[in-house]
């Protein structure tokens, strides 16, 4: 294999296990510079990127590397600039590093990258490419509706839903859409952490007024992830304000979240009934026909031919994050480049058998609870405690639910460890929250979502 063969490779392997942000910031004019014996030299444009890539990301780069081909025991950067490897790095620049980048340019498309800094839209997420199935299917209609009756139909719109299932795509959707239409009307993207971070910032600077006309001069407000105001007062405060006074001008707010309205812990009364005010769209898991003409549709023009055998079996194994199926797609477009054949089933199965078998991974006691904990914002010594406020009584039956359902603990070990108390407790708390899921959908969504993030990172 040669070295750009070995580093396109690579890539595609590091591409997995970094965020994009990163991976576009740190990786961008990468390239393998020399390779001597077990040793390989890769390429930097800047020292700064050196830096970063020898202390955050050596391991994974090390790893990925030595996963291609075994003899790999170390990895160096050279920075362009540095006068004792300049003429390696010339001759390695000249035809190949010019290759190199186009080849990542159009494995990774980076221009589909390319935020646009008004809007904070990324382009890639488009209608077009948005598969619609039976369980996106309202949140899709939805979505097209307050394109065509901006502010007039459902304001807001509330669209919520697991995670990798299609909200932010579908909410940049509305974005891009409504900006191709119209290149007059002003449209911002934010997710509401960044919401919270400029409103910090505001404030810290003294720049409130600034603040308050980039979130209000606009005729289209996406914000992203809401969930992630819970407990946070002042954000909550100002949100509520930008909201009505959009809304007294008929200006369209969208609104994603992980879960619907009702199931954000701490948030105040006033803006969950903002939230409720207009139409609620709920994203639920792709069936089989869908992941797969999902697949289909992503497989399509990526210039290497995939099985449809191979489709149909990510389809199948990988039930339900859009993002995990994409990422699974992409191992096989890595490997079926770097083997310049298309992959067999047999293949496939092997490249993605990492990725399959983390799925189901053991959650630690500890971990579980704290994340239980951290989804209804509550400190652990609530969930453990005695008290039986009824916002605690409830999230401390679903965390005993859990762990027996999932973690499989006989009902006196869960006793014990949830703050000593008599198992029949226990089994009380298991009948009454397994009983409510089957009548409450909201809350069997709530139980769904937790679980699922309990599997994930
Ligand atoms: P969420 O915001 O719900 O966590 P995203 O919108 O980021 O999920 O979606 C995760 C990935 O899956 C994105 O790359 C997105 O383009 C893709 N995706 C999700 N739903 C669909 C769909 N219905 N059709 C095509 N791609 C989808
Ligand atoms: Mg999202």
């Amino acid at each position: 294999m040669d070295s750009k063969e070995l580093w396109k490779a690579a890539l595609g392997e590091i591409q997995l296990n970094i965020s994009k942000a990163n991976f576009l910031t740190w990786f961008k004019d990468t390239f393998i510079a020399e390779q001597k014996s077990k040793t390989i030299y890769i390429g930097v444009p800047s020292n700064f990127a050196r830096e970063w890539l020898e202390n955050k990301y050596h391991k994974t780069i090390l790893q990925a590397l030595n996963h291609l081909n075994p003899e790999i025991l170390k990895v160096d950067y050279i920075v362009s600039q540095n006068n004792f490897s300049l003429e390696k790095i010339k001759k390695a620049r000249g035809s190949r590093q010019h290759e190199e980048k186009l080849i990542l340019d159009e494995q990774l498309n980076f221009q589909e990258f390319a935020i646009d800094p008004e809007t904070n839209l990324n382009p890639r997420y488009t209608f077009e490419s948005f598969i619609v199935g039976s369980n996106n299917e309202l949140a899709h209609a939805a979505a097209e509706a307050v394109t065509e009756n901006l502010g007039s139909k459902y304001n807001p719109l509330f669209i919520y839903g697991g995670v990798g299932l299609g909200k932010t795509h579908l909410l940049q959707a509305i974005g891009n859409k409504v900006k191709k239409e119209n290149k007059k009307l002003k449209i911002k993207y934010a997710s509401s952490e960044k919401f919270t971070d400029e409103l910090v910032k505001a404030i810290g600077k003294q720049t409130m007024d600034t603040f308050k006309t980039s979130f209000r001069n606009v005729d289209l407000l996406l914000i992203d992830d809401v969930q992630f105001v819970a407990g946070k007062d002042k954000t909550q405060e100002e949100l509520f304000h930008t909201f009505n006074n959009l809304y007294e001008k008929n200006r369209q707010i969208v609104f994603t979240s992980d879960r619907p309205p009702k199931a954000i812990p701490s948030i105040e009364e006033r803006l969950r009934s903002r939230f409720e005010g207009g139409m609620i769209a709920d994203i639920g898991y792709p069936d089989f026909e869908t992941r797969l003409a999902i697949l289909q549709a992503k497989s399509q023009n990526v210039g290497v031919a995939i099985d449809e055998k191979v489709l149909r079996y990510i389809a199948e194994v990988i039930p339900k994050n859009i993002r995990e199926i994409e990422g699974a797609l992409n191992r096989i477009i890595a490997h079926s480049r770097l083997k310049n054949h298309p992959l067999s089933l047999e293949e496939s199965k092997k490249v993605l058998a990492s990725i399959v078998n983390s799925m189901h991974q053991y959650v630690p006691f500890k971990e579980v609870i704290k994340k239980i904990a951290s989804f209804y914002d509550l400190s652990e010594n609530e969930l453990f405690g005695h008290s039986r406020k009824k916002e605690l009584v409830k999230p401390r039956q679903v965390a005993m639910y859990i762990l027996r359902e999932e973690l499989k603990y006989s009902y006196t070990n869960i006793a014990e460890k949830i703050g000593h108390r008599d198992h029949t407790t226990v089994i009380h708390a298991c009948k009454k929250i397994g009983g409510e899921i089957n009548k409450n959908p909201v809350f069997s969504q709530e139980v769904t979502l937790l679980k699922e993030m309990l599997y994930n990172q």
